[in-house]
């Protein structure tokens, strides 16, 4: 497996409150950990937010990454990992009142033995490419997807739609947290894709398909659409994480 990220502000915003995370969890483990968030809330509370959740699951799975066969499985050894973020962002809300509204989408992917354990909470987005077509994994917790998914909104009406941002489920702001998890088997040549809406909001998804296959090597990926988005307006904090698994029977 190997990784590349970029991440930019955009034209608009000054500050970044995008994290991300992409690489192997420890020397030689052969775990690697793919992840993307998008925080939220005043007083710098987004930036502080997505560091605290990202810097939270690292640290849990470089653990486990470490502790040897009587480990848990890499999805309960995940689903741990978002809950330990979830209890930091709350820990820094109790401990800091001002930082309370704070929280973060949080997409993320650990990859072991050519299988990947998915776990999802907001409307940041991971994708597949597979020998050129590509699949979206994960379904946004946001009001306007979910009316959506109801039939009460069109699918076309929600990337411009005002409620499009207004999210239904994000770490930070509760003890109960409801993630997606899930699990996708990996072939060799896969392209994973992590990326939060400062991508999504200003490139279609056809549209991403046709960059991704544009790129000579994945490595070019990453910088190519953070590029891409900031031609746009670049509207938003913007990030990309891909992770490749590599040529012939490397995954
Ligand atoms: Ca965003």
């Amino acid at each position: 497996m190997q990784a590349w990220a970029a991440t930019d502000a955009g034209r608009v915003r000054k500050s970044n409150e995008d994290c991300y995370f992409a690489g192997e969890l420890g020397s030689g483990t052969g775990a690697y950990f793919f992840a993307v968030a998008d925080g939220m809330g005043g007083h710098e509370g987004g930036e502080v937010a997505s560091r605290l959740a990202v810097g939270a699951a690292v640290a849990w799975l470089r653990r486990w990454a470490q502790a040897g066969p009587d480990a848990p499985s890499p999805g309960a050894a995940l689903s741990e990992a978002v809950l330990a973020a979830n209890r930091a962002l709350l820990a820094a809300g109790r401990a800091r009142p001002e930082r309370v509204e704070m929280g973060t989408t949080f997409t993320a992917a650990l990859v072991v033995g050519g299988r990947a354990w998915l776990g999802h909470v907001g409307d940041s987005r991971a994708y597949v490419l597979r020998r050129g077509s590509l699949r979206c994994l994960t379904q946004d917790h946001s009001l306007a997807a979910e009316l959506a998914r109801t039939g009460s909104l069109c699918p076309e009406e929600v990337r411009g739609h005002p409620l499009r941002s207004l999210l239904t489920r994000s770490l930070g702001a509760a003890e109960e947290v409801e993630p997606d998890f899930f699990q996708v088997e990996l072939s060799s040549g896969d392209v994973l894709l992590l990326c939060t809406d400062g991508l999504t909001s200003v490139v279609a998804e056809d549209e991403l398909a046709g960059e991704a296959l544009a790129c000579a090597h994945p490595r070019e990926l990453p910088a190519r659409l953070v590029r891409l988005a900031n031609l746009r307006g670049g509207p938003d904090n913007v990030t990309v994480v891909v992770g490749w698994a590599g040529g012939e029977g490397e995954v």
